[in-house]
């Protein structure tokens, strides 16, 4: 699977070039595109530059001339939640353009005119794996999970700060990120954006983003990074917490030394449907590739692991 990588500037995407060591290049649209790999799994990186319009492009140019199957956004933002230090990570779970405003003709703020949708949910997967790798770094570092918001404005009051977390019960705010999960979720692109705080949004910020972006971008990265380096689980167990039959099937995969995710299908609709895709209403089910099986039947399940 081919992950597409994007920051907005230098800082945010120079330790992931680093990191990828030999890259080939090739340049669309005015904007450079590094193809590699990164903790072994296949990358393409670009800096997108600033703004929603350069993150749209970019986004497009990776899905439909790199074929990337998601994205990852790296980069920093300034704190709109008073919980939220310098330093401090957000993982999305959705995204929006505060900018987008309509309001004059009765339109929700933030709502593109005549679209039922404007907010732009992150693949809760790829939110599961950044949060899990958040917790390889170190303990100091707080990483949080919370909504995101994008505009083409460098917010530096604390009175927008107070109306963007009243208005949108927000958690940071940038340039790209929201653009970037449009484009992905018309495309049906899973997306994940990874945001340390370089700043707070207030009357400091533009001091404190020049004082702190390179630390916040480095924070990012190596979010990213983890994630890249997360082995991923062959086998799946699609279960619930307090299942016997799916104790038993964990019980019996650990017995055996096998490496396997748990998805629990309470905590996500996404995990539910996937459940139903392979034809069963119920758990446990064991996935591995294409196979399934419902239910704690050891042989079967030995069958599916030989497959
Ligand atoms: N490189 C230029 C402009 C940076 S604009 C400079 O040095 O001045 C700010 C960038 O950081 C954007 O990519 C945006 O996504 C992010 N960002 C950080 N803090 C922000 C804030 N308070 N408001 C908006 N964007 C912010």
């Amino acid at each position: 699977m081919r992950i597409g990588i994007i920051g907005a500037m230098d800082e945010e995407i120079a330790l992931c070039k680093e990191a990828m060591g030999e890259v080939t290049t090739s340049v669309k649209a005015g904007i450079t595109y590094y193809s590699g790999q990164l903790e072994g799994k296949p990358v393409v990186l670009c800096k997108s530059g600033v703004g929603k319009v350069n993150a749209a492009v970019t986004t497009q140019i990776l899905i439909d001339q790199f074929q990337v199957e998601q994205v990852i956004f790296t980069g920093v933002a300034g704190a709109i939640h008073p919980d939220l230090q310098i330093g401090d990570i957000v993982v999305s779970t959705d995204c929006l353009q505060h900018d987008m405003d309509a309001t004059p003709l009765g339109f929700a703020p933030g709502q593109i005119p005549f679209s039922e949708q404007w907010i732009w949910q992150a693949d809760p997967q790829l939110v599961k794996r950044a949060v899990e790798a958040g917790r390889k770094l170190d303990g100091e570092i707080r990483v949080v999970t919370g909504r995101i918001l994008s505009g083409d404005q460098f917010v530096a009051s604390r009175e927008k700060v107070a109306k963007l977390h009243e208005q949108f019960a927000a958690h940071c705010t940038e340039m790209e990120g929201a653009a970037v999960g449009q484009v992905c979720a018309m495309n049906g692109i899973p997306f994940v954006i990874v945001r340390s705080m370089s700043d707070k949004a207030d009357g400091s910020a533009h001091v404190n983003f020049v004082e702190f972006t390179k630390l916040a971008a480095q924070r990012s990265f190596e979010i990213v990074r983890h994630m890249l380096a997360a082995e991923e689980a062959e086998v799946i167990v699609y279960s619930t917490k307090n299942c016997i039959d799916c104790n038993m099937v964990k019980q019996w995969l650990t017995e055996r030394g096998v490496k396997f995710e748990v998805r629990d299908v309470m905590t996500s609709r996404a995990w539910q449907e996937e459940v139903e895709r392979f034809g069963f209403m119920g758990v446990p089910v064991t996935v591995k590739g294409e196979k399934a099986v419902k239910g704690f039947q050891p042989s079967e399940l030995e069958r599916l692991l030989e497959s």
